[in-house]
């Protein structure tokens, strides 16, 4: 298939947990989205998790957040090349938040949707299985009830686009995050 040429861009906060939690996530009104996804109890990724999650994030003290706007060049791209379109920089961010997940020992949240990593297998979790690659499977931000939209409005100056028409808006956005402890953490190397 043709490589889509997009122009990327990314923005970065780091803010305190505490604030992040308390305005940023909002588990009854998110979990009830997540209900209407097929995902929902079918993806490791994806909720009910069945441990303290709230007692996870308290752990820790600070969150990295992390917006890439994804502009591809042809403006009349149709919705199903949106996965082609973001594919490139979701496996970049996911490899580089593991890498700074284990340098800080912290918690990594990646993206909603397709799970990458069994092709076209199944979830293990439909069986009742664990995960197959625990490894680099990583909650998205909304799976933990977080406000996303919000998150990239108001934290990473990102306003996020959804299709009016049937094609791809003018730029795609990904968030993810990283909670930690210690010194600041550099994104971009
Ligand atoms: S890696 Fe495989 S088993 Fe693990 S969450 Fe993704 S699809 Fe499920």
């Amino acid at each position: 298939m043709q490589e889509l040429k997009c122009d990327v861009s990314e923005a970065t906060a780091i803010v305190d947990r505490a604030t992040y939690v308390s305005q940023y996530r909002d588990v009854a009104t998110f979990e009830a989205c997540c209900r209407q996804c097929p995902n929902y109890g079918n993806r490791w990724g994806c909720p009910p998790f069945d441990h303290d999650t709230l007692g996870e994030l308290m752990q820790y003290e600070r969150v990295l957040l992390v917006g890439i706007k994804i502009a591809p060049r042809d403006r009349k791209l149709p919705m199903d090349r949106v996965y082609d379109i973001m594919r490139p920089e979701l496996e970049r961010a996911n490899q580089r938040l593991i890498e700074l997940e284990h340098q800080c020992h912290g918690m990594a949240f990646g993206f909603v949707g397709k799970c990458p990593h069994c092709g076209d297998e199944p979830c293990a979790r439909r069986d009742g299985k664990p995960c197959r690659h625990p490894d680099v499977v990583r909650p998205s931000l909304e799976a933990y009830g977080f406000n996303v939209s919000l998150t990239a409005s108001q934290l990473l100056g990102i306003d996020m686009l959804w299709s009016s028409d049937g094609t791809v808006p003018r730029y795609l956005t990904l968030v993810c995050g990283l909670f930690f402890n210690g010194p600041d953490l550099q994104w971009s190397f």
